[in-house]
């Protein structure tokens, strides 16, 4: 389809993602938060290995040709790497209210009935952590701006799942931000 903004495409450590997401150079958009997302289907059991490229072969022809979008969320995390998707540096196609002036990352699992505080979903949880760490510090964004899809009133989707705590993802992001920065704190500890 002629408006498809294309996807980028390429699955990165979040090592590898930090590196990647900090060479980014922001001219015709900047988005002002992000929102995080899980994909349902598939469950993690459904991609014993995580995404392969093919996979996202299939979810960019999933967006494209069938959904008729210009775009799709921004990356695809699951429990061994962050796959860019739709480049950051233009809108997305995630969250009614919100693609015009925000990131949308969309975790592997169903987090009504997968567990996100160990085993694989751990994983996943750790490898967002990061990502949303990476693009709060490139974008100078407050981990505290970050919304679920489901704070979106103009969604029904229950998304992420009930077991994806906003506050403990935030406290984890402002804790990994933290010890990447030589342990200064960015934000005072509220009692
Ligand atoms: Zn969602």
């Amino acid at each position: 389809m002629l408006d498809w903004k294309g996807i980028v495409g390429i699955a990165y450590t979040p090592d590898e993602f930090d590196s990647y997401a900090h060479a980014l150079t922001w001219t015709a958009w900047r988005p002002s938060f992000i929102v995080l997302h899980n994909t349902a289907s598939p469950t993690l059991a459904q991609r014993p290995n995580g995404f392969t490229k093919q996979h996202i072969l299939n979810l960019e022809s999933f967006f494209r040709d069938k959904q008729k979008w210009k775009a799709g969320p921004h990356l695809f995390i699951d429990d061994k790497q962050i796959w860019a998707f739709t480049p950051m540096t233009m809108s997305g196609v995630h969250s009614p209210s919100w693609n015009k002036v925000s990131l949308g990352f969309e975790m592997l699992g169903d987090y009504d009935k997968d567990e996100f505080d160990s085993g694989r979903g751990l994983r996943v949880q750790k490898n967002a952590v990061a990502a949303v760490a990476t693009m709060s510090a490139v974008l100078g964004l407050n981990p505290d701006s970050m919304k679920l899809h489901k704070e979106d009133h103009l969604t029904t989707h229950a998304c992420p799942g009930k077991k994806v705590v906003k506050s403990k993802f935030i406290d984890k992001v402002k804790e990994l931000l933290a010890e990447r920065h030589g342990g200064e704190h960015l934000d005072p500890v509220s009692s």
